[in-house]
């Protein structure tokens, strides 16, 4: 169990940057769930929960989640259930239970980028984008490419378009860490591939992407030979839920059921 010294509850997210940085062992909270698994000494948690970032709210051309928002908000917001075959609403229904859902947020489930996220592996196949305080806008993958920083995620964007997706997720009992998680999307001949749990954080298959590109249909074979490729060109680990190469051979499987599921969508 984590020890907190101090609480913060900033009025604006100027006031709780500068109350973040002024320590080493500042942090910002969320829904504090994972925070409890360790054993940290905080000196002062910063509490978000006064400045209006528990909302999720359909735009024109977007969906923004606030960093606030619960992964239970996500699973039941109707604009997320229209777009992208509710994949999102899918991808965080496995994670251990609704209670649990109800606390753990939007905003430390992308900045803190769990290797066994299901919920970054479904934003990854779409065109999403994180808004830092300090470091700007930009998008998901550039951002889980980045050095760790310092920062407040104060939204995820999902824009709209007429993407077509699909969620696959293996774990040994319901409510376990996932084992491997994938996550397919089509915009016309624009596909993704993304595979998270390999233990390590979400990628996108770019080469085996770029095989599902037929300008028509995409027969069977070529499904399996873009599977295939996305299970050879992404490195896997080992850990106590699987090894690399049963990640591997899982991967194929997933990849497959994911893009045979989105390339049947009219
Ligand atoms: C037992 C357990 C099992 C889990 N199983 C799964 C699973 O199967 N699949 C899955 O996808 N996820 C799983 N998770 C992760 C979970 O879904 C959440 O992502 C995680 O708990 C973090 O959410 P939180 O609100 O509790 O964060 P907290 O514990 O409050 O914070 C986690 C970290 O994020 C930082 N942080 C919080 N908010 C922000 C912000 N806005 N900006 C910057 N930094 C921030 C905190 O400082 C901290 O370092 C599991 C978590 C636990 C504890």
């Amino acid at each position: 169990m984590f020890i907190l010294n101090n609480v913060a509850q900033p009025d604006t997210l100027h006031d709780a940057y500068r109350i973040l940085t002024e320590k080493k062992s500042n942090t910002v909270l969320g829904g504090c769930a994972y925070l409890r698994m360790g054993s940290q000494i905080i000196h002062t948690g910063v509490d978000l929960s006064k400045l209006g970032l528990h909302y999720i709210k359909e735009a024109d051309d977007c969906i923004e989640m606030g960093a606030m928002a619960t992964l239970r908000d996500v699973e039941t917001n109707p604009a997320l259930f229209k777009y992208f075959n509710g994949v999102l609403p899918k991808a965080v229904g496995s994670i251990i239970g609704v209670q649990f859902r109800n606390v753990v947020t939007v905003g430390a489930s992308v900045f803190s980028r769990y290797g066994f996220s299901d919920f970054i592996t479904a934003l990854m196949a779409l065109d999403t984008e994180v808004e830092l305080y300090h470091g700007g806008r930009m998008t998901l993958p550039r951002f889980m490419d980045r050095r760790r920083a310092k920062d407040i995620l104060t939204k995820v964007i999902v824009h709209k378009t007429n993407r077509q997706a699909a969620y696959q997720a293996l774990r040994n009992s319901k409510s376990d860490y996932p084992i491997l998680t994938v996550a397919v999307s089509r915009l016309e001949d624009d596909w993704k591939i993304a595979v998270g749990a390999r233990p390590t954080r979400a990628r996108l298959a770019v080469q085996a992407a770029k095989r599902l590109v037929t300008g028509g249909t995409v027969t069977s074979d070529v499904i399996g030979q873009a599977a295939q490729i996305a299970a050879e060109e992404l490195p896997f680990g080992t850990n106590m839920r699987g090894s690399a190469e049963y990640r591997r051979a899982m991967c194929h499987v997933l990849v497959k059921r994911a893009i045979a599921e989105v390339a049947a969508c009219k």
